[in-house]
């Protein structure tokens, strides 16, 4: 396993991977890895010939400087998790912020649409311009063939595939099926926050999901929300941020126009303040 911390070692790096004309396949995290992460990694080492994993904890995309401040950082763990599933995967965690940001951590402008309007976009106001951004530095540094990104946050996936269409269009985009624990709470670094009793009553999220999946086309769309906002909040310390059926491909809500797309529940639960967002496709 080879470690690079600084763009320069890297580029050099990847000068003798591009002759040699190999497969390069890129999964971007912010570290604290878990299962989930694994999995598009592992993914990756079936299909690429040289598997980068970048560990970045991007600035840019926290509208909550807390959030930024109390998310979990473990990079000597992550390293050993790494070097545990294989030595041929290859490490790119930036020395500083300046790596990336070399003049000022800012956003660049991208015109993402509506799919930068509704969902997390309006709860977390200029996520996913720091999300466009760092991902569209980090597919110029690598200019990989394959990119590996997780359904958990299918909301980012249509912004990479929006990224991808107008900037990249030699990248191919494969999108990880969600891992869950034993109770179908979706594995997230964020979950290392929640308290231990919090944390065993995370099934529900899951279990809104599934239960709007089963009921999203008997009952009315009302109803449906509040009985998923009772269900939640009968919890101590679970807030329902929101619930939203919307089209998979448009983000347009269920029921507004037609109703032929595929449709997806989206959920976003505060637990003791700590935000868990997850998806289903309910067709
Ligand atoms: P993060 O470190 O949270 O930015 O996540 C890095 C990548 O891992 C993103 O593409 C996520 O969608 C993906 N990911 C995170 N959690 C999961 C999960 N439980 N299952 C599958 N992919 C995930």
């Amino acid at each position: 396993m080879q470690i690079v911390k600084n763009i320069i070692d890297l580029n050099n790096t990847l000068k003798s991977s591009k002759k040699e004309e190999k497969k390069i396949g890129l999964v971007p995290t912010m570290g604290s890895l878990h299962e989930g992460h694994l999995s598009l990694i592992k993914t990756a080492l079936k299909s690429c010939d040289e598997v980068w994993v970048s560990i970045f904890i991007n600035p840019t995309q926290f509208n909550d400087p807390k959030d930024f401040e109390c998310y979990p950082k473990d990079f000597e763990n992550d390293i050993n998790t790494i070097n545990s599933i294989s030595s041929k995967i290859n490490l790119f965690i930036p020395e500083s912020v300046n790596e990336i940001y070399p003049d000022d951590i800012t956003v660049d402008e991208f015109e993402l649409g509506f799919v930068n309007k509704v969902l997390e976009a309006k709860y977390r106001p200029g996520h996913f311009d720091g999300v466009a951004t760092i991902i569209n530095k980090l597919f110029n540094i690598f200019l990989p063939q394959v990119v590996f990104f997780g359904e958990k946050d299918f909301q980012q996936t249509l912004v990479i595939r929006n990224l991808i269409d107008s900037f990249f269009p030699n990248i191919s985009l494969v999108i990880c099926p969600t891992v869950r624990n034993e109770n179908g709470l979706a594995l997230s670094s964020r979950n290392k926050l929640l308290s231990v009793n919090s944390y065993k009553n995370c099934g529900i999220i899951f279990g809104c999901l599934l239960f709007a999946k089963e009921n999203y086309l008997k009952t009315d769309y009302a109803d449906l929300l509040n009985i998923i906002k009772s269900k939640i909040e009968k919890i101590n310390e679970f807030n329902l941020e929101y619930f939203e059926i919307r089209d998979e491909i448009t983000l347009e809500p269920f029921g507004k126009s037609n109703n032929e797309g595929r449709f997806r529940g989206f959920i976003c639960v505060k637990v003791e303040g700590v935000r868990l967002i997850d998806n289903l496709l309910l067709d």
